[in-house]
């Protein structure tokens, strides 16, 4: 079962999406089976981290900016490669295990959409098989 979701992100930012996915799962009603995250997108990424701290969320920001700044020698003529190559670095998708109808996550995970070139119209999709 495929499911789209659209959401409107910020400049930059990581949208924590598991509410979504938790929902997918149960509509889907698999109950032990996997779960594909899957961004459509090459500016934007979908991850799994800390849902405690919120600044872990900016720090991530930070940290990517720092690892891959918007360099004077790139030619991409929309002017976004630090965007491009930051999406390619964190990864189009995420798996994840359904088990008891559920994903099973850590305590301290969730699921994000990493927004690297927003604020834009976005979409994602969750195929659960
Ligand atoms: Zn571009």
């Amino acid at each position: 079962m495929l499911f789209t979701f659209q959401l409107k992100t910020p400049s930059q930012g990581l949208i924590d999406i598991t509410p979504e996915i938790r929902e997918a799962i149960k509509e889907s009603g698999v109950m032990e089976g996997l779960c594909i995250v899957f961004c459509p997108h090459t500016t934007a990424a979908i991850t799994i981290n800390e849902n405690a701290d919120p600044d872990v969320k900016t720090d991530f920001i930070k940290g990517m900016d720092k690892f891959f700044p918007d360099l004077n020698v790139f030619e991409h003529s929309e002017g976004n490669s630090d965007a491009h190559i930051k999406s390619s670095a964190v990864g189009a998708s995420e798996t994840l295990i359904i088990t008891g109808g559920r994903p099973l996550l850590g305590t301290w995970q969730d699921v994000y959409f990493c927004e690297f070139d927003g604020p834009r119209n976005r979409k994602f999709y969750v195929k659960i098989i």
